[in-house]
């Protein structure tokens, strides 16, 4: 099977990070988080399950460059001494041979710009770290993207239940795709287990069930209630952080992710999305940005030719579209 050894690599990665960042959140005190100078917050977990993850991939693939979200200029400095002395205690935890050095070179390893040519992976250590930070959802996102185009998602979901039927059953999730193989879904705690997982078949708009961001500042919720009204939906949206709503929809438990842009300069990130994307799609899901345009992850760093998503189960894809772009009027 094409990506066989690559996708046998980034599951076990994702599965080892996902350990450490769930260690990592129940005991998370104030000297393990740190504000970069963009002011997003950023913990020793999220620098950890990067270390873990770029060093297997180094391992496996050397000659295969990533897009990580985090670098170590921060950790190298003298004032953040104890933040980096948590991040080695935590990543060793996992990975008893990384040292000091080869955790920093291993979260360096992540300053590719991406683009249109050879291939390379895209990371999100902790995508939703404030949904982290509150002890909610969150999720390791790893993709491999090729010639602009994704092909290989996988993403860990520490605390999504494994049943989604079933709220309160095991929680941990891993949910991967290869393009052209199917998604499929196993618990954390056995990757092996796994099943496939496709999107619902509802074709009722007002019987859909959407989801969005909890922060305000990445999705404007207003116009999200206004689309779901102009639909005859009565429920309203379900919030949730992270790339864990890609989840939802592929697996039926939401129909629509809607993520509607909250100001006009900013840039979807590759990392936020490419691994949900090829998960979505190869669970039967359709997506595309707020006009209707194909997303297009061959540009660098970020979606600059998009502008937000809109993410839904397959029958339902072409009445949302419609209803996000007449919200806009
Ligand atoms: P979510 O958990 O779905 O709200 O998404 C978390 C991601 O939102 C983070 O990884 C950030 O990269 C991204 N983000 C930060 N600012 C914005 C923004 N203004 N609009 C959309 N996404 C953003
Ligand atoms: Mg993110």
């Amino acid at each position: 099977m094409p990506y066989e050894s690559e996708l046998s690599v980034a599951k076990e990665a994702v599965r080892k990070a996902s350990l450490l960042c769930s260690a990592a959140q129940s005991g998370l005190v104030d000297a393990e988080k740190h504000d970069k100078a963009d002011k997003s917050p950023v913990t020793v977990a999220d620098y950890g399950a990067q270390a873990l993850v770029l060093s297997t991939l180094a391992q496996a693939f050397p000659a295969d460059p990533a897009v990580g979200e985090e670098d170590s200029s921060d950790l190298r400095k003298t004032e953040n001494a104890d933040l980096f002395s948590r991040v080695v205690e935590y990543a060793q935890k996992v990975d008893s041979a990384l040292d000091a050095d080869s955790i920093l070179a291993a979260i360096d390893r992540g300053n590719h710009s991406g683009g249109a040519q050879g291939r390379f992976w895209t990371l999100d250590p902790i995508d939703g770290t404030k949904g982290f930070l509150r002890g909610e959802q969150y999720a390791v996102a790893l993709a491999l993207i090729e010639k602009g185009e994704v092909v290989l998602g996988v993403l860990g979901c520490p605390n999504l239940p494994v049943d989604p039927r079933s709220p309160d059953s095991e929680k941990g999730c891993i949910l991967y795709a290869v393009k052209g193989q199917g998604a499929f879904q196993a618990p954390l705690s056995d990757i092996s287990a796994a099943i496939a997982i496709s999107t619902d078949s509802v074709t009722d708009p007002d019987k859909a069930v959407f989801c969005e961001s909890v922060e305000s500042g990445h999705t404007a919720h207003g116009r999200s209630a206004a689309i779901t009204s102009a639909l005859g939906t009565s429920v309203e949206p379900f919030r949730m952080d992270s790339q864990c709503k890609y989840a939802a929809v592929s697996r039926g438990q939401a129909s629509v992710y809607l993520r509607l842009p909250t100001r006009p300069g900013y840039e979807e990130k590759i990392w936020d999305h490419a691994a949900g994307y090829i998960v979505l799609l190869e669970a039967g899901g359709r997506i595309s940005d707020t006009f209707g345009k194909e997303l297009d992850f061959s540009l660098g760093q970020t979606l600059k030719n998009n502008k937000g998503i809109v993410a839904t189960s397959p029958a339902v894809f072409e009445t949302v579209v419609k209803a996000v772009i007449s919200s806009a009027k």
